[in-house]
């Protein structure tokens, strides 16, 4: 067999999602190095094809069935059984996304780096080689290989569990279940649940606690909670996990039939159940004994400040490091990379600050955090260092509905001070609007501003963000 030709680069990333595209982008545009993608599924990765985009596309989707409802109330001569064409919504809703999958190659086409389809693994410690169509085998070194596979879905380890679908098969849905489960509590569980119910379908939680979004400040677990108990999403609380799924009828919507089987033998019966569980790294087909990439208790690539591998000249970034794993984070830490990798000599230690990151979960309605929460705050300064200044209120949107559904939709805003000077350490908001509330506020916190700098501005009258200048 005749040997396989090693094709030479500057730099090699392994994955075309956010951090892979973000640092290639920036060593090639930017800094003319020779750069090679290297993607086996659609390009633009995770946030593009099954996470950021069709999530939040989704979440705008339902958020007009909202509307619709609050439409009544103000006037509006609206039909209470609208018919939701959720097909249609799917169909333009792929096609947003094919576009992007598009502009993402087209962008890289632009920039000089070169994309190669397939699945990449080490045979060598700075050799990657890749199957293409019809078998042939390509291989490819650099000096510098940066590993940005990001991570995919858990399934539960029970019998049927293959049967539900995960957060990539929810955007496969293309007729709405009637009768949904979600397992899980953290944010991609309570955003896809919270899409299904704003859109009527009959939904149902189980989480493990009393409480969701568990790693968010406690005011946002419980007030979110309870938001969601209101608007009609049945959380089963306290839930040990099902014990088998059984496949009573397949087929799409209505009608496919689930059976999930507690432990104790009871069951409920849906139209699908989405497994929310948690997400794993996409290392396993890397070989990455191969170079020696160390991995840490979770699986997950050990990597230093600077991004670093346990191998010199072999960089991860991303969910595959487990460490924020959000898009803007992964793209930031690849450009940070590529600065420091083939930028000037005055770049050469830049790193991404992980600290103070701004994150919005879409649920219904959003929730936005930034920084410590109360009891991390606590801890780090002391109670004595700590002061909370809060505020819970109805937007005025909602003063035209009825007292009792006004109450369903809350708004509250924390923000949580350490010192003397009284230093803004964290700020935590849920409401409507919040999502394009915190990037602003976000800036601030990060620059070190105090509750006195915040008291400074003067408040935009009349919106919901005005209270976060006024806290008392
Ligand atoms: C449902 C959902 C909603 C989300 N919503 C948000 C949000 O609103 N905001 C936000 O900031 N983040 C969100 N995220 C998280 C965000 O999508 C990820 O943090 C981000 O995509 C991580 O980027 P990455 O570059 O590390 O990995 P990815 O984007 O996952 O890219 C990795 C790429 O590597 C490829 N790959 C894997 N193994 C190999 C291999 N061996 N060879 C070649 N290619 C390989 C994969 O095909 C993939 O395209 C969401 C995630 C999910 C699942």
């Amino acid at each position: 067999m005749a040997p396989i030709e090693t094709h030479q680069y500057d730099y090699i990333v392994l994955g075309g999602g956010s951090g892979g595209s973000g640092s290639a982008r920036r060593a090639a545009g930017w800094y003319g190095a020779k750069t090679l993608i290297v993607e086996s599924g659609r390009s633009g990765g995770t946030c593009v094809n099954v996470g950021c985009v069709p999530k939040k596309m989704t979440w705008n989707f339902a958020t007009i069935n909202e509307a619709l409802h609050i439409g009544q109330h103000y006037g509006y001569d609206i039909p209470p059984d609208v018919n939701i064409n959720y097909r249609h919504f799917k169909n333009i809703r792929d096609s947003t996304i094919e576009r992007l999958n598009g502009v993402y190659e087209r962008n890289w086409g632009r920039e000089g780096i070169d994309l190669v389809k397939g699945r990449a693994s080490f045979v060598e410690p700075k050799v990657i080689e890749i199957t293409l169509d019809g078998n042939k085998k390509a291989r490819y070194t650099a000096p510098h290989i940066l590993i940005a596979t990001g991570g995919r879905p858990i399934l539960p380890d029970i019998k049927g569990a293959k049967h539900g679908i995960t957060s990539d098969g929810f955007f496969e849905i293309e007729e709405l279940p009637p009768k949904l489960a979600v397992v899980g509590a953290g944010y991609i569980a309570v955003e896809l649940a919270g899409v299904m119910g704003a859109v009527g379908v009959e939904t149902h939680m189980f989480v493990r606690g009393d409480e969701f979004l568990r790693k968010f400040d406690p005011m946002i677990q419980k007030t979110m909670t309870e938001r969601y108990e209101a608007s009609g999403i049945q959380i089963h609380k306290r839930h040990s996990g099902f014990k088998e799924v059984q496949l009573l009828r397949d087929g799409k919507g209505k009608d496919k039939l689930l059976k999930l089987v507690n432990h104790d033998g009871s069951s409920i019966e849906v139209n699908e159940v989405l497994w929310a569980i948690g997400r794993q790294p996409e290392v396993e087909d890397l070989n990455l004994d191969v170079p020696g990439v160390k991995l840490n208790d979770h699986g997950h690539i050990t990597v230093d400040e600077y991004q670093n591998t346990s191998v010199d000249g072999i960089y991860a970034l991303g969910d595959v490091t487990g460490r924020a794993e959000l898009t803007p984070v992964a793209i930031a830490a690849g450009r940070q990379l590529g600065n420091r990798v083939f930028g000037p000599p005055e770049l050469n230690s830049s790193k991404l600050s992980y600290e103070n990151i701004p994150t919005v979960v879409f649920s219904h309605p959003e929730v936005g955090t930034v920084g410590l929460t109360e009891p991390q705050a606590r801890e780090l300064y002391g109670d004595d260092q700590i002061k909370i200044y809060k505020t819970k209120f109805t937007a005025m949107y909602y003063d035209v509905m009825p007292a009792e559904e006004k109450k369903k939709n809350p708004t509250e805003f924390k923000l949580i001070c350490a010192g003397p000077e009284e230093k803004v350490v964290g700020l935590h908001i849920l409401g409507l609007g919040v999502g394009e509330m915190l990037q602003g506020f976000g800036v601030a916190i990060k620059m070190g501003a105090t509750k006195r700098d915040f008291d400074s501005c003067v408040a935009i009258h009349p919106t919901s963000a005005e209270e976060l200048v006024t806290l008392r």
